[in-house]
């Protein structure tokens, strides 16, 4: 069995391997039952028991097998009788042998089975395992492709590393390189830095020299500049600085001299030096002469050259050492004149900086003077300012003195103005009467004929334009009244009369101006005139003269305001004609609001009448505009209700001077009252014509 199957996979060497263990487990357990059974056969003398799946009558032996030798053994076996004739025994024998068979055959069989079974376990376990294998191949050609893709890509990073590395490579050795570099420019700068301390620190020493040098120029710079500094603080400091820089000039003069004195000596040296040069030329060529001379000597004196070179030895020496004494005496010259040329380049700088300082001071000090004498004239424009200052502000006092004594003055006679104003128009009579006669007019007719044969006026010195006569039906009816106004007097005439009462108005007085007369007679042309210059009537001239002199009074302190009212009495009943949104006809349900009421000051008030301020004259003119709209009268409607209504303008007047704590209220009433001829209906038709015939007016 184990044999039959090809190893395809180690999975199924595991089961082989189970299976011959299964094999060997058939042959060694049963092999006793079947020894044993072919024991008992034996031993039982050829009685086997029966078989197992009692397939026959008789008892079969039970029979097992454990394998290949067992059935071998069993065909071995040989039939043995106790004789030749003994068939009994033999066919005995023979069943046995049979029913072993026939038990062998069985155990084929289920061996056989067995194995089929096995068999079909086994192809089904193969089956199964050759799906797993197909699908592990499956997988693993995935996994073989995974990681064909993974090695491909692996392979790729590898090379892309390898380039990275290469280049990592090249970089570092350029790295290197340059490090290299670097390592020898650092050394070389190391090196030089070495050599650069080194001069450093005899630059430092240089330094230190001159440092020394430049602090004491400093110092003297320092100075300087502290006095440049100093000298342009103004005026009475200038003076101070001016003498400290003085100081310091002569300071530095005396370096100065100090140093020529320095430079002197040093030139003292410098000769003393050449000098001392010049000796030792001279002593130079005294030893060459003296050498000459020897030399000459030896030439006669060879014998005493001996003696002669060792004084020439000596002269030698001397000479050298003089050479040497001259070298010295050369360098110390060099040094000297450097420091000299150093000096004198330094006190060149010195002198130049003086003189630089000594301008500015002069410079300064021409300023200096120039500022005194600026600051002198100031002073004394100062002084001339202060005087003039002092004489302006007295006589500023005098002139407030004298103002306010003027201003008291003035309120003064104000008020007694006032009074006087008051007691001449008492004197004059509170209650006045003028009477207009209006010119005769198209409309009238020439029934009334010309004016002067109905009407006349004295001339009488004491009656004159104070009486009037008037004809009737040969009758002369003669009147008299505070003032008459012909047909030739204007509207300016009449307000010439009237304007006195307009500044009791202002004055803080009641006035009230009303016009009487028959329809047609000129009241409204007399209370408010028509358009045109000259034609103004009393009402618009009156604002205007309050207006007026209410401004021209703002300079003696007072302020006034003001505030207008207008209404139409007809037939018992007000109308106010700057109601908003006001009825064009009398209402007798609206009008019953409107209730004259008379306070214990004796001002009279009509409750819910609208009331305006009035700042200027064209407030006051818009308002007369929009209450002449309500009461147009026609020349020749007579029965018109407007012209039988009385028409009433109220001006409150309020003034207030803060100066002299004064306050005043004043009314002005100007009123163009209804014809007269409505009350004269009881009277007689003639009278009654007459009457309207006669165009008179009364104030
Ligand atoms: P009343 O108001 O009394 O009814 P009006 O003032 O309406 O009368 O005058 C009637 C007409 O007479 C008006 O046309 C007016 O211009 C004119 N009139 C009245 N008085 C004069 C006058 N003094 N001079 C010129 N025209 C006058
Ligand atoms: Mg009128």
């Amino acid at each position: 069995m184990a044999s039959s199957l090809p190893p395809r996979s180690s999975y199924l060497k595991k089961e082989n391997a189970g299976t011959a263990r299964r094999e060997m487990g058939l042959k060694v357990a049963p092999r006793r039952n079947v020894l044993s059974a072919i024991n008992n056969g034996e031993a039982n003398g050829g009685a086997p028991s029966a078989p197992a799946d009692g397939g026959g009558a008789e008892a079969a032996p039970v029979v097992e097998f454990g394998g290949r030798e067992d059935v071998e053994r069993l065909l071995a076996e040989k039939m043995k009788g106790k004789s030749k004739n003994d068939f009994k025994g033999r066919n005995e024998q023979m069943s046995d042998y049979i029913k072993k068979l026939r038990a062998c055959i069985r155990w084929y069989m289920e061996l056989e089975d067995g194995y089929l079974a096995e068999q079909e376990k086994l192809r089904s376990t193969l089956d199964a395992e050759n799906s797993r294998h197909t699908e592990l191949e499956a997988q693993l050609s995935n996994a073989i492709e995974e990681l064909k893709a993974a090695n491909l890509d692996l392979t790729r990073r590898c090379e892309s590393l390898e380039e990275t590395l290469n280049r990592e490579k090249s970089e570092k050795l350029i790295a290197v390189e340059s490090y290299e570099k670097e390592k020898q420019e650092r050394e070389s700068a190391e090196r030089s830095r070495d050599v650069l301390t080194v001069e450093l620190e005899r630059a430092t020493h240089d330094a230190k020299r001159f440092s020394e040098q430049l602090k004491m120029v400093q110092d003297t710079n320092k100075r300087l500049q502290e006095y440049n500094t100093s000298l342009q603080q103004y005026n009475s400091n200038l003076q101070a600085d001016a003498s400290k820089s003085g100081e310091t000039i002569s300071k530095l003069q005396k370096e100065k001299s100090a140093m020529m004195e320095t430079m002197a000596a040093l030139r003292e040296c410098h000769n003393s030096m050449s000098s001392q040069l010049e000796s030792s030329r001279a002593s130079q060529q005294e030893a060459i002469r003296v050498k000459e001379e020897l030399r000459k000597e030896v030439e006669c004196r060879r014998a005493e050259s001996k003696q002669v070179r060792d004084d020439r030895d000596h002269a030698v020496a001397q000479l050298n050492s003089l050479n040497i004494e001259l070298a010295t005496c050369k360098e110390q010259f060099g040094r000297a004149s450097k420091e000299c040329e150093c000096m004198s380049t330094k006190v060149s700088a010195l002198e130049e900086t003086c003189n630089t300082q000594q301008e500015q001071i002069q410079t300064l000090q021409k300023q200096l003077a120039v500022a005194t004498d600026k600051l002198k004239l100031a002073d004394v424009t100062a002084i001339e300012a202060m005087t003039g200052y002092e004489e302006q502000k007295e006589k500023i006092k005098y002139l407030e003195d004298r103002l306010a004594h003027a201003e008291s003055q003035i309120v003064e006679g104000d008020e007694l103005r006032k009074k006087l104003h008051n007691t001449i128009l008492e004197l004059k009579g509170n209650i006045r009467v003028f009477c207009r006669v209006r010119p005769l007019l198209r409309f009238d007719g020439d029934s009334n004929g010309p004016e002067g044969a109905s009407i006349s006026f004295p001339t009488s010195v004491e009656s004159a334009g104070r009486a009037i006569d008037l004809m009737n039906q040969g009758q002369k009816l003669s009147f008299s009244y505070d003032k008459v106004f012909d047909h030739n007097a204007s509207q300016e005439d009449v307000f010439v009369e009237i304007s006195q009462l307009v500044q009791s108005a202002l004055d803080g007085y009641k006035v009230c101006i009303f016009a009487y007369g028959q329809t047609g007679s000129g009241k409204t042309y007399t209370m408010m005139g028509k358009s045109g210059i000259d034609q103004k009537g009393i009402i618009p001239r009156s604002l205007e003269q309050i207006f007026k002199t209410s401004q021209s009074l703002e300079s003696q302190g007072w302020k006034y305001s003001m505030q207008a009212s207008m209404l139409e009495i007809y037939n018992e009943s007000i109308r106010d004609l700057l109601a908003p949104g006001r009825p064009n006809s009398f209402d007798m349900t609206t009008s019953k609001q409107y209730t004259i009421k008379h306070d214990s000051h004796g001002n009279t008030t009509v409750s819910d009448l609208t009331i305006i301020d009035v700042f200027s004259i064209a407030d006051v003119t818009n308002l007369l505009e929009k209450a002449s709209h309500s009461r147009s009268v026609g020349k020749t409607q007579m029965n018109e209700q407007s012209s039988r209504s009385h028409f009433v303008f109220t001006l409150k007047i309020s003034g207030s001077n803060e100066n002299t704590g004064q306050h005043v209220q004043g009314v002005l009433n100007l009123i163009d009252l209804a014809g007269s001829e409505r009350l004269a209906k009881s009277g007689s038709t003639g009278d009654r014509l007459k009457e309207t015939q006669v165009s008179v007016c009364f104030l």
